[in-house]
């Protein structure tokens, strides 16, 4: 009495339930049956196997989809989903590792998604992404990732006032641990962090490694910026608070970037990270719905554990903790010298 499209549809919502092993025999017996169904069975069955915790199946699964149906998202998606019209064409060259970024020990896999359906995926990339998990430190890092990373932030945009009040909470909070006035920002973005803490009264300086932020920082605010990358910045000079907002998720390297951070701090400074916790309360209310594991341009989703041992690892210790109000699912942590 049920139609393939009837048996395929329970397939769909025995997966919304979580009921993984249901939906998988379900996909399994109409791949079997009809052939026509087997692009679909795939992507579908890839959901499956990571969510039962086989993520390299998951990857060749995804692949095989792609491969048997380039354009299978027109189907998958609703009418007005930004990857509808997404079409596989082979992937681009990438960078890929097997090596956890903050220990060397070799990651196994964890969780592979469809970057897909993100809203901001990027056709240009890899569709498929691999998480590794590193027992040792508990430290999540992209075992695929594209060789550009920062593109997606390049688009010029104004500040938004909205953020202010944001910053000022947060430089409040940093107050109690560094009472300097003296503030580094990494990745200046839009500039709402420096506007906010000139107005409080910092004398603050910022790099970022895209030109046109640090463009903007000059010509729209007269704020004091530079264009470098952070992890090969030198100066001989410390800074009070360094802010280091949404960084370390984007470099192959976050242990170089913590080490120059303790370089450039005083003495009684304060460094403060901000960055998606995979263990956050958001994530595990979202589950697979995560949108962090879904960001292409991140290549390392750390623990508190994960950071909290890599702070200590370079004479910084964590003093404060703080769930964003900025990005779901992210922790913004105070450290300063031991
Ligand atoms: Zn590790």
């Amino acid at each position: 009495m049920n139609t393939l499209m009837d048996r395929y549809a329970n397939a769909v919502k025995q997966m919304e339930l979580g009921n993984w092993t249901d939906a998988e025999q379900i996909l399994k017996a109409l791949k079997a049956e009809n052939k026509g169904m087997n692009p679909f069975c795939n992507y579908q069955l890839a959901s499956v196997n990571n969510a039962l915790g086989n993520p390299e199946a998951a990857y060749d699964l995804y692949y095989e989809a792609f491969k048997q149906m380039p354009n299978i998202t027109s189907a998958l998606y609703t009418e007005n989903h930004p990857n509808r019209h997404y079409v596989f064409n082979g992937i681009k060259p990438e960078k890929s590792r097997t090596d956890c970024p903050l220990c060397g020990e070799q990651g196994i896999p964890h969780w592979t998604y469809s970057m897909t359906d993100a809203a901001g995926y990027n056709p240009d990339i890899n569709p498929v992404r691999m998480w590794m998990h590193c027992k040792p430190c508990n430290h999540l890092f992209a075992r695929n990732f594209p060789e550009k990373i920062f593109l997606h932030n390049a688009n010029p945009r104004r500040a938004n006032a909205g953020f202010f009040p944001y910053y000022s909470n947060i430089l409040t909070n940093i107050r109690r641990y560094a009472p300097g006035m003296s503030l580094f920002e990494v990745g200046v973005g839009a500039s709402e962090c420096l506007l906010a803490a000139r107005e409080i009264g910092y004398e603050t300086f910022g790099i970022d490694v895209i030109a046109r932020h640090v463009e903007d920082a000059k010509s729209l605010y007269g704020l004091d910026t530079e264009t470098a990358d952070f992890n090969v910045y030198e100066s001989d000079k410390q800074w009070d608070v360094i802010i280091m907002g949404d960084v370390l998720e984007h470099v192959s390297d976050p242990v170089r970037a913590i080490e120059k951070a303790k370089e450039l701090l005083s003495p009684k400074g304060a460094l403060w990270i901000s960055t998606p916790n995979f263990e956050s309360a958001v994530s595990a209310v979202t589950g697979h719905d995560d949108v962090m594991r879904k960001q292409q341009y991140h290549l390392n989703y750390f623990s508190r554990e994960s950071l909290y041992a890599t702070l200590e690892r370079f004479g910084l210790r964590a003093v404060d903790y703080q769930i964003s109000g900025h990005y779901k699912g992210s922790m913004e942590v105070i450290a300063v010298k031991i």
